[in-house]
């Protein structure tokens, strides 16, 4: 099952067509995009005997992100062992967790806004937890995930890595740098879950192109370690990490530019296409 964010309500996607959830179930489930999770075996229940007589074509400019509000967001750095060799880093024995703040959050055809000129890109596969997970072994973490969308961890450079205490959160939760969507797919839509395409372009120039089972922390061995120590939620994110190809790892250093269009890709859930801008100039007294 496809479902998504269509203008603020949770839609249920077949096709070119869509099927609003709130109204196909007579009000049983919210049109709220983020109250699904909590709900989630319920709604896994009751979607398969919707109608599909009731689906319309939508614009999928309308799609916004798939979860909009998790209550925790996760993101990994250095998980695949290609960006940790062109980072200069050694692996890490334990997921090197940081958080993206939900306020970065933004839809799959969002415009982001650059506040420097060192902002980089990160194609990531973004887990939606739809269980809570206390203490899961690997062996049942599949059990708690909702699906998965893509996601792009857009990454200020200068900010991230000044200092001696990097200042990753900050540094990858300016506004719009959370992309995701454009649709949650569940995992027993995809041949195997833990092996997909993952990539992403500038301007048509593929710059990232990898698969997710060169994961050092696979997805199960994530939910495994993260809920060793605290629950995730329904709801909650987990930003998987970014295979090699980042500019900041480039001869020279490569960063996005006004008007670049990112595009990124997990395959068999589907593609983000983000056009970048310059910062709006602030403007000054004098004007
Ligand atoms: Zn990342």
């Amino acid at each position: 099952m496809r479902i998504a964010n269509l203008a603020g309500r949770l839609a249920i996607i077949d096709g070119e067509r869509a099927i609003d959830v709130e109204r196909a179930s007579g009000g049983r489930f919210e049109a709220d995009p983020q109250a699904v999770f909590d709900v989630w075996d319920e709604f896994l229940h009751w979607a398969p005997a919707v109608d599909p007589a009731t689906a319309e074509v939508f614009d999928p400019a309308q799609l916004g992100a798939p979860a909009p509000r998790p209550s925790q967001i996760f993101a990994i750095g250095l998980n695949y062992a290609d960006h940790a060799d062109e980072s200069g880093m050694e692996l890490p024995p334990e997921p090197a967790v940081f958080t993206k703040f939900q306020s970065c959050l933004a839809g799959p055809h969002a415009t982001v806004e650059l506040p420097t000129s060192t902002v980089d890109w990160e194609a990531e596969l973004v887990v939606v937890v739809g269980r809570e997970a206390r203490g899961v072994p690997a062996e049942r973490a599949w059990d708690h995930v909702a699906g998965l969308t893509v996601g792009q961890d857009i990454s200020e450079r200068t900010r991230q890595l000044v200092g001696t205490l990097p200042q990753f959160s900050l540094g990858k939760s300016f506004p719009g740098f959370g992309p995701t969507g454009p649709y949650l797919v569940t995992a027993d839509e995809l041949a195997d879950p833990d092996d997909l395409e993952i990539g992403c372009s500038i301007n048509g120039e593929v710059v990232q192109s990898s698969r997710t089972r060169c994961l050092i922390f696979s997805v199960p061995a994530l939910i495994e370690r993260i809920s060793a120590v605290l629950p995730l939620r329904a709801g909650d994110l987990i930003f998987t990490g970014t295979p090699s190809g980042v500019g900041n790892a480039r001869s020279p250093k490569r960063f996005l530019t006004d008007g670049d269009v990112l595009e990124t890709w997990v395959g068999g859930i589907g593609r983000l296409r983000n056009i970048l801008t310059a910062q709006a100039d602030p403007g000054t007294d004098a004007d």
